[in-house]
């Protein structure tokens, strides 16, 4: 095979439900993001591209292919996030982004949530779990293994508010009131709360399908459905239509008493549900009783950033937003623009991010290896400046040290 050849990548094609066809050298995207983005993104690739040829020698290899947004996009085509960037996304599917800053008066919301909304990224995916080492508020972090599923297109996130006392605020409430007999203050401002039931299923959906795909042991539905019947009442009703799709593997809790004898026979997933503010504290107080978390938009976002609070805070919180046709991996945090260009920053949240990547191809040994070496590292006392200030016995690494510590303790 003449040498070139190896530079050569194919597309990934197939989708999230029916599954993945990942070739040996998937052509996978890749957005710098702005600010910090270059810096950890440099750090990023070769942790990566180690962890691949560690794991499968010269039979795997990840050929990255850079697309355009944010400052560069702009810099580059006046625009932020140009169409060739999007029809790149759709065809290549699987992407890892920097984070981007978010434009002032560019005439974009977000460019993080334009994408979502855009490519249809149904799920915001936040696994959130303890490396050894990392400064933490807990007395026993590695207590808490979850991952989040948060759905990302409805509820707040469908953004329908109107200001105290705007002619939309006060015609809406005077609607209100005439039509459907309520008794609104006229100065009062409103929020729309939608949630379908296509959307809270596909979401329930993958959160269930993730769960018994990684035998984790349950997926607890997080809503407030004491409070609002018809949005987050309806989603946890909606949870336990779609585990009827999973006979057999899919288990209520209640049935848990009344046909296991309080035990679930292995392989099943148990399907649970908690109200949002006690799951706060079942998080707190019993982690260890909570696997998969499925939740509306809203919730998910307090859940998500919480738990990584927990184990130690968004510097080192991976992230996806996924849908049936593309997925894209990302930093949790921002952009950070005042430590730009410094190579000082956390680069773990983007390449705990591409080690989720490396899971949703399949390539698990790959994304393996990370997770082992993060904790490794740390320990021989290498850590960026957020760590260092926290762990005794360590000095302040740079990023592309801190970086370079993960591949060298990759055993
Ligand atoms: P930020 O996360 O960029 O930074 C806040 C502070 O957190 C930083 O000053 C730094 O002290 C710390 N921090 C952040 N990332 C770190 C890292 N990797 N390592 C160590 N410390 C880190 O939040 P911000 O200042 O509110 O936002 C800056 C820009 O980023 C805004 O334009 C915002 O819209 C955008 N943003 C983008 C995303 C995204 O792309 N997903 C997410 C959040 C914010």
């Amino acid at each position: 095979m003449p040498h070139h050849d190896l530079e050569v990548g194919e597309k990934v094609t197939g989708n999230t439900a029916e599954g993945l066809k990942v070739p040996s050298r998937p052509i996978i995207l890749f957005i710098e993001g702005d600010g910090t983005g270059p810096d950890i993104w440099r750090a990023t690739r070769p942790v990566l591209d180690a962890a691949v040829a560690k794991a499968y020698g010269k039979t795997r290899r990840i050929v990255w292919q850079e697309v355009l947004a944010g400052e560069k996009a702009f810099k580059h085509t006046r625009s932020y996030l140009p169409v060739e960037t999007l029809t790149a996304l759709r065809e290549y599917r699987v992407a890892l982004k920097g984070p981007l800053t978010t434009p002032i008066g560019g005439g974009f919301r977000s460019l993080n949530v334009t994408l979502r909304q855009v490519l249809d990224l149904y799920a915001c995916i936040r696994p959130v779990r303890y490396y050894a080492g990392v400064p933490s508020p807990m007395k026993e972090p590695e207590k808490i293994d979850m991952v989040v599923f948060r759905e990302n297109t409805e509820d707040v996130y469908a953004g329908l508010e109107w200001a105290a006392t705007s002619p939309e605020a006060q015609r809406l409430i005077n609607f209100l009131n005439q039509e459907l007999g309520c008794s609104l203050d006229l100065t009062a401002a409103v929020g729309i709360k939608p949630m379908t039931e296509r959307c809270s299923k596909r979401l329930i959906r993958m959160a269930l399908k993730y769960a018994l795909d990684h035998a984790r042991a349950s997926v607890t539905l997080m809503h407030k459905g004491n409070i609002m019947k018809y949005t987050e009442g309806a989603f946890q009703n909606w949870g336990y239509e779609v585990a009827l799709e999973f006979p057999e593997k899919v288990i209520p809790e209640a049935e848990l008493t009344t046909r296991y004898h309080g035990q679930a026979p292995p392989g099943k997933v148990v399907l649970k549900d908690r109200l949002a503010d006690n799951l706060f504290q079942q998080v707190l107080l019993r982690p260890e009783e909570y696997q998969v978390i499925a939740t509306p938009n809203l919730n998910g976002d307090y859940i998500s950033d919480a738990l990584a609070a927990q184990v130690g805070g968004l510097g080192m919180a991976p992230g996806a937003n996924i849908g049936d046709n593309c997925a894209i991996f990302e930093a949790t945090h921002g952009s950070a623009p005042k430590y730009a260009g410094l190579d000082k920053v956390n680069p773990s949240s983007l390449i705990l991010s591409g080690a989720m990547l490396l899971e949703y191809l399949g390539w698990t040994e790959a994304a393996q290896l990370i997770h082992l070496s993060l904790p490794r590292t740390l320990k021989a006392g290498i850590a960026t400046y957020d760590l260092a200030r926290l762990l005794p016995d360590t000095k302040e690494a740079s990023c592309s040290t801190f970086a370079q510590g993960l591949i060298d303790h990759m055993v």
